[in-house]
């Protein structure tokens, strides 16, 4: 298992569960993972106006023609059952007056159905319950701090892989099976909602051996970033605030769009609104939110001086979330046997041209389950396999998320992405390939130069092979 976040730490739990040894390599403290940073909640149909087919609907309007209905289904219909096993761990969520689940409303959900815990620190929640558990388990090792830098593949067959810790050998680990659970690459993007090390490794790890990739070009910006010199910038304001009555207005005061739009939407409303007024920030009045309700946004704000009670925020979109990943089917498998991928690192085409709030933490949690019990089913390594010590990893230069924010933002064209075809950061390239190779705007894909959805591409998924080069299929 490589990655320590939601999806890897579950998964990890699950393979244990039935029996499996599981080396669990991590690169970062848990407090530098996407999910510890997860605030508004996992998205499941639990209340009683609200029901599998209606989750299902809202995921596949978010995903604009292109979400997988197969994978999105798996989600919707799997993912109450996993908030009760989470429940079962001994995680607990936050409850109303009567005892029963809160269920918070986000963007583009037509029902109350975001199971939160501790206001808007559930990632935090989750994962500390989650991580105390794996410490403890004698079937898990945490291998920890080591990156892994290359996969092992013998004979078309992933059987392991590199690590290194910061000094010192690398260490080789085989394996009946590697689930990569690396999250996404939102970070490479000079303005990011995302911890800093979410540059991608686990695509880069699997495009060294050459499996599949897909949807590289949807890249979702969340609309709601701090704009804030210093390090809080791009700290992200859930839109579970939208939800509590937190309205959007720009420089003259006035709202400009609907707030509980999907987020494509509310984020090009917002670059369009800066553009119009030159200003570098919107402002979000959270005057009448109860902040009890979202104590670790309030102290956030606190550290730089906001006071969200009395002040607009200023906030501005940051890349936020990798729609696309490694391909893989609805048990995780990718293109390559042996390999695996769950969570952001993966592409199950479940969220399509734009991710639903709070699809992702239940995305971790249901194909989790479904790669860590299919992982065990993989023969042991053969004697004699090794790991070759070639890197398929490397960081990006402050050049390069430039150049991502520049050349592959909320909207692109030609003549920019050409240029970010020659960047040095190969995953950079990837995007770039992809994104030219996608002549329309949909979700998070938008072209100024192809501003129409070409309805020759619905249903249609990005895959880029070994061979770095996009084609476009769909999903079997
Ligand atoms: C601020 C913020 C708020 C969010 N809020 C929500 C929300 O409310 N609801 C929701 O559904 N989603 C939310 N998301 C998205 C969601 O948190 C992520 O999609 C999800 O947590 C990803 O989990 P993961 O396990 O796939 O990856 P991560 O949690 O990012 O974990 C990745 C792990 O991989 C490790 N790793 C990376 N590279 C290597 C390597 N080479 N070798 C070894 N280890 C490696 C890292 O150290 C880390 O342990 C939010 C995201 C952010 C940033």
């Amino acid at each position: 298992m490589v990655g320590a976040g939601a999806a890897g730490l579950y998964a990890a739990l699950v393979s244990a569960g039935v029996g499996a040894r599981v080396a669990l390599v991590s690169r970062s403290p848990l407090a530098q993972t996407a999910s510890y940073w997860a605030q508004g909640g996992i998205a499941a149909a639990i209340a009683g106006d609200d029901s599998a087919e209606r989750h299902l609907e809202d995921t596949l309007a978010a995903g604009r023609g292109i979400a997988r209905p197969g994978a999105a289904r798996v989600l919707c219909e799997e993912s109450p059952a996993r908030v009760r096993d989470l429940q079962e761990l001994g995680v607990h969520f936050d409850a109303d007056r009567d005892g029963n689940l809160a269920l918070g409303l986000e963007g583009g959900h037509s029902r109350r159905r975001v199971v939160h815990a501790g206001g808007a620190a559930t990632g935090r929640r989750i994962t500390r319950d989650l991580s105390a558990l794996a410490a403890t388990n004698e079937r898990i090792d945490v291998l920890e701090p080591l990156a892994a830098t290359s996969l092992a593949n013998h004979e078309g067959r992933c059987v392991g892989l590199i690590a290194r810790p910061r000094r010192g050998d690398p260490v080789p680990v085989l394996a009946r099976a590697v689930v990569l659970a690396t999250g996404g690459m939102a970070a490479l993007w000079e303005r990011s909602t995302n911890p800093r090390g979410a540059v991608g490794a686990g695509l880069a790890l699997a495009h060294g051996v050459g499996a599949d990739l897909a949807d590289l070009e949807f890249m979702q910006f969340h609309p709601t970033a701090l704009r804030h010199p210093g390090p809080r910038d791009g700290f992200l304001i859930t839109e579970a605030v939208r939800g509590e009555g937190a309205t959007l207005v720009g420089a003259a005061g006035e709202r400009f769009v609907d707030e509980l739009a999907p987020r494509d939407r509310v984020a090009l409303a917002i670059e369009a609104e800066l553009e119009r007024s030159g200003e570098r920030a919107v402002g979000l009045d959270m005057r009448g939110v109860d902040m009890a309700r979202f104590p670790n946004i309030a102290a956030a704000l606190e550290e730089v001086g906001i006071d969200p009670r009395r002040q607009l925020v200023p906030v501005a979109p940051a890349a936020h979330y990798t729609m696309g990943g490694v391909a893989t089917g609805l048990d995780g498998r990718s293109s390559v046997p042996g390999l695996y991928a769950v969570g952001e690192s993966a592409c199950t085409g479940l969220h399509g041209a734009n991710r639903l709030a709070s699809n992702s933490l239940a995305e971790c949690f249901v194909f989790g389950r479904r790669a860590g019990l299919a992982a065990c089913d993989n023969p042991h390594p053969p004697p004699g396999a090794t790991a070759s010590d070639e890197r398929h990893t490397s960081i990006p230069t402050e050049q390069t998320r430039a150049a991502l924010w520049r050349d592959a933002g909320l909207q692109r064209d030609a003549a920019g992405l050409a240029r970010l075809l020659d960047d040095p950061f190969p995953l950079a390239r990837l995007v770039a390939a992809a994104c030219l190779a996608r002549e329309e705007s949909r979700g998070a894909h938008q072209r100024t130069d192809h501003p129409q959805t070409d309805p020759a591409l619905d249903g249609m998924h990005t895959l880029v092979g070994g061979d770095g080069e996009p084609r476009f299929e769909k999903w079997k």
